[in-house]
């Protein structure tokens, strides 16, 4: 069996997220990954320019976050977080609410993007319980990507992803996004809901600035204010997904660094760790945390086996300790500048529909006539004919991203943008 090929013996015995039952998928194998570069056996290598699905900043095993790993595993690998504490989770507390904004002062740990969105929800659901109020509805952007559980599927878009579960999700509320333009009709419309359904309604759920999955679709700070505002006037809870925009994604630290008014829960995940370890964190308020010391629940009934994981809190220490150093948001505007040039170029060709930049997420979204979902047959296209040349992009329908670790240098980033030009021209 072992004379097989990596590539057959995955296809034999694993099962790949997001893949299609129907086909064939030939999967790509890599053996290691250094800064912006994975590669296989064969020394082929891929520049990966979507960061290992948004989660990679610092470049792939950054020796920084490599020593942090392998020093807390020889120390303490883990250790019940119910009744037990240790100092990587503390440390990590203290460090995470430094950088947060000045109202979050609780840190509940938990080891994804999904679950530190299954928690905040919860969190804030079991918040009006505790008040003895009925409130079971959430509002959400009709775009939106939460994640894949069951909680976060039903704040999330309902289409293809969630279809079969559809009869399973809770009630939401959808608000159009406030793309520019639209911003006066998408608050009048937030102002309606609220006057119909305020005392039902538990929290306001978004992604700051940049939906992800919806395919980079972006808006901006004045707008999310104003609906944070009027969330905040009405009573009901505000949670920032920060799972994909934190850690430098969008120019600033976090995506709600753009804003004046300050969200009462905050989800974080991806860039956590810098991209080596799977951790969730839900921040929250003092209010809010303190409505667990009455009421009708005191105790919050959640938590993983590997809550806190004091080697995931050690790499994520490690990620935060090199923001510490000018380099890693020197590099974050370095990319954010060749991002917004590239935008000035591309958006002037007559195939772009919309091209757009947030700090060092570039967007852009192909003329296609195939429906411009995730499902557009451009995807495939595209993926194959960048991939031929050793650049890993994974389009969201007929939109290209590039998303890539901060490390990435201009040259190979430009090798990037040419590259996209390239495939631009021969549609
Ligand atoms: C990826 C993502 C999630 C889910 O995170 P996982 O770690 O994949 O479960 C949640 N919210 C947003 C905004 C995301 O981009």
């Amino acid at each position: 069996m072992f004379s097989m090929s990596l590539v057959d013996r995955d296809s034999v015995v694993v099962w790949h997220p997001y893949s299609d039952g129907t086909l064939f998928n030939s999967e790509i194998a890599i053996v290691s990954g250094k800064g912006a570069y994975l590669y296989e056996a064969d020394g082929g290598k891929y520049i990966d320019a979507v960061a290992s699905w948004w989660t990679n900043i610092h470049g792939h095993s950054h020796p920084h976050i490599v020593q942090k790993v392998a020093a807390q595993a020889g120390k303490l690998d883990h250790v019940i977080f119910s009744g037990f504490t240790h100092e990587p989770a503390i440390l990590l507390a203290e460090l995470l609410l430094g950088r947060l904004p000045g109202n979050q002062k609780k840190v509940f740990y938990s080891d994804n993007g999904s679950t530190a969105v299954e928690v905040a929800l919860k969190m804030a659901f079991q918040f009006w319980y505790n008040k003895g109020e009925i409130r079971n509805k959430v509002i959400a952007f009709k775009n939106s990507y939460h994640g894949d559980t069951f909680g976060a599927m039903s704040v999330s878009e309902r289409g293809a992803f969630t279809k079969p579960f559809e009869n399973l999700l809770f009630d939401v509320i959808y608000l159009d996004v406030p793309v520019p333009g639209k911003e006066v009709e998408i608050l009048s419309e937030l102002s309606v809901i609220l006057a119909h359904s305020k005392s039902q309604i538990a929290s306001f759920i978004f992604e700051p600035l940049v939906l992800g999955t919806a395919g980079m679709l972006m808006y901006e700070p004045k707008v999310l204010d104003a609906l944070l505002t009027l969330c905040k006037s009405a009573g009901i809870l505000t949670i920032a997904d920060e799972v994909m925009t934190g850690f430098g994604r969008t120019g600033k630290f976090f995506a709600c660094d753009y804003l004046t008014t300050h969200p009462d829960l905050f989800c974080l995940s991806k860039g956590l760790t810098g991209g080596t370890m799977a951790m969730g964190v839900t921040s929250c308020t003092l209010p809010v945390f303190e409505v667990f010391k009455s009421g009708a629940s005191t105790t919050f009934f959640h938590g993983h086996s590997y809550t806190a994981n004091p080697i995931a809190c050690s790499a994520a220490i490690g990620s935060l300790e090199l923001f510490e150093r000018a380099e890693t948001m020197e590099a974050v505007i370095r990319i954010e500048q060749l991002h917004t040039d590239f935008v000035q170029k591309i958006g002037k060709s007559k195939k772009v529909k919309h091209a757009r930049s947030r700090g060092t997420i570039l967007a852009i979204e192909l003329l296609s006539d195939s429906g411009t979902s995730y499902f557009n047959t451009l995807r495939k296209q595209i993926y194959t004919f960048f991939i031929a040349r050793g650049i890993l992009l994974r389009p969201l329908g007929n939109i290209i991203y590039v998303m890539p670790p901060y490390c990435i240098s201009t040259e190979d980033l430009n090798y990037v943008y040419l590259a996209i030009e390239e495939f631009i021209d021969s549609l």
